[in-house]
């Protein structure tokens, strides 16, 4: 069996509660200003972050929210999306975060999926909010909002809180999970659909949570990037954003800027007006920094790193960034929900273009072919395989799809194909596993077949992803076979609509729709996707 490991030394990972650990650095001021609205300029301090988000556990608790309860949280990124997140993981509970741009019907599945007894919500989402919990029963009153104002007789999270003069011994305590408990008690769930089948909750334990911000640092070098500034771009539900962002930056006390929606009006005012050094983000904004003649009207000087991840970034995409920006040091890292998120990230000083780095401390990765299970040469593909204290507990309430993802030696098969060089960097060459990724959002193949077959024009569908290199990225492109005696009244046209007129606007079928006789499958009648990969080489201009 072949290993590779980190050049960096193992760190120890503490097995403590994840908000413990969230305040545990002594070098974090408590004046320091860690969350800042990019808009509305509202700030954050580590002082009132460490108040508030004891203040909300004990509203919590009023409402008899109890350990092992769940959160869910649906919003864009906001400047107190943290202290609704720690909150719950304070009391031994639970966050889950739900992506902003659900309909009703994908977030009632994650709040009944998940459990959650609990919605902080957006204001804007509201309608959503209310329509999704009144299909899983949950009570208006047990509905909260961002901001501080009440609307239609919701009230503010904050509502909950107890007086301002609550002395400290009378607020809601820490639940101590030292130990054993920090390593099962689970502290977030995202969703995701894995290597296969629909979005699953991923459940991730105070450690799993932990262990990943231990993990990157040393990865740093001597830069010290607790000097940065940083902007939170990245949506704050998904779990490069929460790992970054909200743990990675608050237990280094890193100045964070918060925007709650990308544009690139704002993105680039903001990198400008508070003078930005480190962009964590997709590879479609970096091609827009390479690119779009907008951004030569702003002065992006202060910026000194940019990471990318979430899916892949050509060389040829980060090459041109630099060259573009020659004082800005780039890497990019590879993750996945299921691993807390990364595994590798690359060096900021020695930057190779096109690869996701090196194996992080604390990790163990293997290449393994995956028809033999033999472990493959260096310089050969195999399937990524990871282990680790950053490896999720398993899927919620789903023990077979956990057993085909993470196997019983402690493996996650991460569905995705890579080699390695004699250096120990690793480039991502190929993707094994079903899932598609618009612009870093996860588009499950799965769910939107299903959605075809319940239309009753279609007899038979498969999704699979293709490039578009004009975005740098991937679009969701849909076979379909009509129902007999569909004929012409069912166009390409209306099957996107259709879609669209039912799911989050990452998941609307970008690639278009072909017709086929018959959807090619295995004798098992899985879908060979391979083979609808080729048809689309075949015939890249194929319209409907
Ligand atoms: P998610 O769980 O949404 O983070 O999606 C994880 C998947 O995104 C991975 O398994 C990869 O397929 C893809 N991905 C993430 N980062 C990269 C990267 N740097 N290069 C290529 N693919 C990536």
């Amino acid at each position: 069996m072949t290993i590779y490991r980190s050049h960096v030394p193992d760190h120890p990972i503490p097995q403590i509660n994840a908000y413990t650990f969230a305040i545990s650095n002594p070098d974090t001021k408590d004046s320091a200003p860690i969350l800042t609205d990019a808009l509305t300029k509202r700030v954050i301090t580590y002082g009132d972050w460490k108040r508030d988000t004891r203040l909300w556990a004990t509203g919590l608790q009023s409402m008899g929210f109890k350990r092992g309860d769940v959160a869910a949280l649906f919003s864009f990124n906001q400047v107190d999306y943290s202290i609704t997140m720690f909150g719950p993981i304070i009391l031994g509970g639970v966050a889950t975060t739900v992506n902003s741009a659900y309909s009703a019907d994908e977030l009632a599945f994650q709040l009944e999926d998940s459990g959650a007894s609990v919605i902080v919500v957006h204001p804007e989402l509201l309608p959503v909010a209310i329509e999704g919990a009144k299909k899983v029963g949950i009570p208006m009153n047990r509905i909260l909002l961002y901001g501080d104002a009440e609307v239609d007789g919701f009230r503010p999270y904050s509502a909950t809180f107890p007086p301002a003069d609550t002395p400290e011994s009378q607020l809601a305590q820490v639940v101590n999970l030292n130990g054993q408990p920090a390593l099962e008690t689970t502290a977030l769930i995202c969703y995701s659909s894995g290597t296969t089948g629909k979005s699953k909750g991923v459940e991730l334990t105070h450690v799993n949570f932990i262990s990943n911000t231990v993990q990157v640092t040393p990865m740093e070098g001597d830069i010290p990037m607790n000097e940065n500034i940083q902007l939170a771009v990245l949506p704050m539900y998904h779990i490069y954003g929460i790992q970054l962002h909200l743990m990675y930056g608050i237990y280094n006390g890193i100045q964070t800027i918060v925007l709650q929606k990308f544009n690139p009006v704002d993105f680039l005012k903001a990198i400008q007006d508070h003078k930005i050094t480190s962009l964590n983000l997709v590879p479609p904004q970096i091609l827009m920094l390479v690119k779009a003649p907008i951004v030569d009207k702003y002065d992006l000087s202060s910026v000194r790193f940019v990471m990318s991840g979430a899916a892949p970034c050509s060389a040829e995409l980060s090459e041109a960034l630099v060259k573009k920006f020659p004082r800005v040091l780039f890497r990019q890292g590879y993750g996945m929900s299921e691993m807390s998120p990364a595994s590798h990230v690359g060096l900021y000083h020695d930057v190779v273009h096109g690869s996701i780095g090196r194996v992080l401390c604390n990790q163990e990765v293997r290449l393994v072919d995956p028809e033999t299970g033999k472990d493959v040469a260096r310089g050969e593909r195999g399937e990524l395989w990871v282990r680790g204290p950053n490896v999720m507990k398993g899927y919620r309430n789903n023990v077979n799809a956990t057993k085909e993802t993470v196997d019983s030696d402690g493996w996650l098969h991460t569905g995705d194909i890579a080699i390695v060089d004699e250096r120990e960097t690793f480039f991502i060459v190929d993707r094994l596993k079903e899932l598609i990724k618009y612009k870093g959002f996860q588009v499950a193949p799965a769910e939107l077949e299903a959605l075809l077959l319940d239309h009753p024009l279609i007899m038979d569908a498969a999704v699979i992803g293709v490039e578009n290199k004009e975005q740098a990225t991937e679009v969701p492109l849909a076979f379909v076979v009509k129902a007999p005696g569909a004929g012409d009244a069912l166009t390409g046209k209306e099957i996107e609509n259709y879609v669209a007129s039912k799911v989050a606007a990452h998941k609307k079928l970008r690639g278009g729709v072909r017709f086929i006789d018959v959807v090619p499958k295995s004798a098992a009648g899985k879908i060979l996707r391979k083979d609808l990969r080729a048809l689309v080489q075949q015939a890249p201009k194929a319209k409907l």
